[in-house]
């Protein structure tokens, strides 16, 4: 019998009008005789009663004086109230269901509170459930360690939850739905014009979502890739076939795919840049400044390592940290905030000449300032300011075409 995991996010199950529309897609599945496991965000998005944003709201006021153990008990009260809820609508259609937590579908994690990892899942309750015939919704974002104690996997991380349930039951496909009409050429709150892409592969999508497409969450991503599980990320809102992801090998055998030079656009914001420049300073320079900025725990991006001195962006968190750091060091660096990473990605692009040229001459004409750059073998990188950020994604996107080209073969 086919088995299908579906991820229903936040947006999805806001109000009862979406809801309705998340019974559709868990009927029509279950009509079909297919075998249903549900994960469920917590409902809403930042101010909505239940979200988890507004879980964090609750105790924001306290100084965030609350042991990671309890921080975990609180965020998980979103996904059991979705999960509750979703299974007493299936109820009340006459289709048999049942609830229950991560832990309780088996899901053991460390004990990293607030970021746990997925370490096993026991999968004989689910199974037990789905062969005397009920739909399992499962919370997703969380598990439970061996100790019996309620963890959670980092923010976003129902979609990781989704996948890891997939894997562990051999899903036929992972389809996660969203408020949007599957992965688009860029962030469609900032570029309008964006388009759905039919299917990309998992390497194309793991890159996007890293640097900060936020439809899907990159570890979901890796866990799908790893064990060969499709995934489709749809519209709860529409019948739109949505996007398919999988191994590039096996889209170019449906001939369903091709190497796109770029296949879409991604960005991450509120970034500063750091500059230190070497005046005859220590030979040790780099060392010491990414010795520092690693053992206090802030991650740095956007390395440029220069004889002449270093370049690196930090986090707007870790800035005023990575500062104090370097001025301990006796360093004076130029802090440049308001920051944005603008990421171009095709799984083609490797080979392909001209591809910087575009991008230099889109954001020139647009007279956009270039503040650093990097590439690799299927990105490119720039940093810009982040007040030009909507202007340099709409003048990329159009100078890609990627409001235009056909996205089949
Ligand atoms: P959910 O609550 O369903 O998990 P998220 O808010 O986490 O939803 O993710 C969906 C959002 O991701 C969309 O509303 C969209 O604004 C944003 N997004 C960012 N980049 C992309 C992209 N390339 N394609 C589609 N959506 C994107
Ligand atoms: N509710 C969690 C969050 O907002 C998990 C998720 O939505 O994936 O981060
Ligand atoms: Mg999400």
């Amino acid at each position: 019998m086919e088995l299908i995991v579906q991820k229903f996010g936040g947006t999805s199950l806001s109000d009862e009008q979406s809801r309705r529309h998340v019974l559709r897609h868990i009927i029509r599945e279950h009509e079909a005789g297919r075998s249903l496991v549900v994960v469920v965000s917590a409902m809403g998005r930042s101010g909505d009663p239940y979200a988890t944003d507004s879980l964090l709201e609750l105790i924001r006021g306290n100084g965030n004086a609350i042991p990671s153990r309890e921080r975990d008990l609180l965020l998980s009260c979103g996904e059991l109230i979705s999960a509750s809820v979703l299974c007493s609508l299936l109820n009340a259609e006459g289709i048999p269901a049942v609830s229950l937590t991560g832990g309780q579908a088996g899901i053991v994690t460390d004990d990293r509170f607030g970021s746990a990892r997925i370490m096993e899942i026991k999968t004989d309750r689910m199974l037990k459930h789905l062969s005397d015939g009920r739909v399992v919704i499962v919370t997703g974002f969380q598990g439970m360690t061996t100790d019996g104690e309620m963890t959670t996997l980092g923010r976003g991380g129902s979609d990781t939850s989704a996948t890891a349930l997939g894997a562990a039951l051999n899903a036929n496909i992972v389809d996660i739905y969203t408020d949007v009409d599957g992965i688009l050429t860029a962030d469609p709150r900032w570029v309008s014009d964006a388009r759905p892409l039919s299917a990309v592969s998992y390497e194309e999508i793991c890159n996007m979502a890293q640097n900060g497409a936020k439809v899907i969450h990159p570890r979901a991503v890796e866990i799908a890739m790893k064990a060969g599980i499709p995934v489709r990320v749809r519209s709860t809102f529409s019948d739109s076939e949505g996007t398919l992801v999988t191994h590039a090998r096996e889209l170019r055998s449906q001939g369903i795919w091709f190497d796109k030079t770029v296949t879409g656009l991604a960005h991450v914001r509120s970034v500063t840049q750091l500059a230190v420049i070497n005046h005859n300073g220590p030979a040790d320079l780099q060392l010491r400044i990414f010795r520092a900025m690693a053992s206090h725990g802030i991650s740095v991006d956007f390395i440029n390592v220069m004889p002449t001195g270093v370049h690196y962006t930090v986090s707007e968190n870790d800035t005023p940290n990575a500062v104090q750091l370097l001025q301990g060091l006796g360093f004076e660096p130029k802090i440049r905030k308001g920051c944005a990473k603008v990421s171009v990605i095709g799984g083609g692009m490797n080979g392909e000449p001209g591809v910087m040229a575009v991008i230099v001459e889109a954001l020139t004409n647009t007279g956009i300032p270039i503040l650093q750059s990097a590439d690799s073998n299927t990105t490119i990188w720039v940093l810009i300011s982040e007040e030009n950020l909507a202007e340099a994604l709409q003048a990329l996107h159009k100078a890609f075409g990627l409001h235009l080209t056909p996205d089949k073969t």
